[in-house]
């Protein structure tokens, strides 16, 4: 999705609802309390599907601008990826404008709280960036529309073991497409990054008998991780892209797949966990297809994250959310199909997936 350069655009006159405009989002909700310090912006993109839905996340911006298209940009995400994912979920997203590390404290974290209150279950929040397990018990304090929380807050925990499973279906279901076969057997598979979601899909993966390659910054963990499971550490992890490899899987962070990595990159399918994989999705998104790469939309693969918060709200059972992230199989197949039969790269293929979804739930609902 393009970021908006709102200074070189003609909505510079008319920068809020015109912006709005652009992606048809629903509501803008601009948060002030002079008490407490804060300034925040909750943006709903579009609840067709349900309850908009997405995190809070606290960050220094350089002006209100700035935080407004952060917000619309992240709240359309999270609608595109709660649609694909076959939830009944719309997209948004808050931000607190402010620098998490000196401007956070619990008054401020509950007036947030009481504003999400405000909009009565049109808006959920969970954590994101900038935002801890603390403000979310703060904020719960003047609203129950929270979601994500640890266990110790009656919530379903840490979503990683769902979302890693989520990776490796799809991975699973990018090998059938590529090799006929959905078997993971001896093939090389690079992960990069083994926080939660990297340490769980080696996991799957070794059990499935790849040749598992690791890559992270923290060698204590990377090495833990290595002595565990039988996979090989990467020490250098500069010539991580030009390695031998079948299968990339970042797990780490946005942007690795650029100008540069596929210029290095032999392997034949990228499918991980990190969120904005494409640094240029409109560059790249082509460039994978002319390598003759299958590249696995990252908002489809991880969708197991939004999978797990969305079954806490239906009383949690993690069988019934590992069961639902099943389906990315099903949907990362028919995602290349769709690229395929319409000459599109598969990211812009998902999120046809999803407007279609939107549109056609929006349809049976004018019916009562
Ligand atoms: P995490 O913080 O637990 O792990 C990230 C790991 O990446 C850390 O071990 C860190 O040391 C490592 N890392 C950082 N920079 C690196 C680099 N340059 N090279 C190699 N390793 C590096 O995070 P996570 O929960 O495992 O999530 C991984 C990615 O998946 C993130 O991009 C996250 O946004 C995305 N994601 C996670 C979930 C989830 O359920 N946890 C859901 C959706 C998306």
């Amino acid at each position: 999705m393009e970021v908006l350069d709102i200074k070189k655009s003609p909505l510079a006159e008319n920068p809020v609802i015109a912006q709005m405009a652009l992606n048809n989002h629903e509501q803008v909700v601009f948060c002030n309390d002079n008490e407490t310090g804060l300034k925040a912006i909750i943006a709903i993109h579009n609840t067709v599907l349900g309850p908009s839905l997405g995190g809070t996340r606290m960050w220094a911006y350089n002006n209100e601008m700035e935080a407004l298209t952060d917000a619309l940009r992240l709240s359309r995400g999270m609608s595109y990826k709660s649609a694909v994912a076959g939830l009944n979920l719309g997209g948004g997203k808050a931000v607190i404008i402010g620098d998490s590390k000196t401007q956070k404290n619990e008054a401020l974290m509950r007036r947030f709280g009481k504003f999400i209150n405000s909009l009565s279950g049109k808006y959920i929040t969970a954590e994101d960036v900038g935002v801890g397990t603390k403000d979310m018990e703060y904020i719960k304090m003047e609203t129950d529309f929270v979601a994500g929380l640890p266990e110790s807050m009656g919530g379903s925990g840490d979503p990683s073991p769902v979302t890693a499973y989520g990776v490796y279906i799809s991975m699973k279901a990018s090998a059938k497409e590529k090799w006929g076969s959905d078997s993971l057997a001896g093939k090389k598979v690079v992960v990069q990054g083994i926080g939660h979601v990297g340490e769980s899909l080696v996991k799957h993966l070794v059990k499935d008998g790849a040749k598992v390659s690791i890559f992270d910054i923290n060698t204590e963990r990377v090495n833990s991780v290595a002595k565990e499971t039988g996979a090989t550490v990467i020490t250098d992890g500069n010539t991580l892209y030009d390695m031998d490899m079948d299968i990339y899987a970042p797990c780490a962070l946005g942007a690795t797949v650029n100008t540069d990595s596929l210029n290095r990159l032999k392997c034949s399918i990228i499918c991980g966990a990190a969120n904005n994989q494409l640094a240029d999705e409109n560059v790249h998104g082509k460039m994978v297809i002319e390598k003759g790469i299958i590249y696995a939309p990252d908002f489809v693969v991880n969708a197991g994250g939004i999978i797990n918060v969305y079954y806490e709200l239906e009383g949690y059972n993690r069988e019934r959310a590992l069961s639902h992230a099943e389906k990315i199989y099903d949907t990362t197949l028919n995602i290349f199909k769709i690229s395929k039969e319409q000459n599109i790269p598969t990211y812009m293929a998902a999120n046809r997936i999803a407007e279609k979804r939107i549109a056609d739930i929006g349809k049976i609902k004018v019916s009562f």
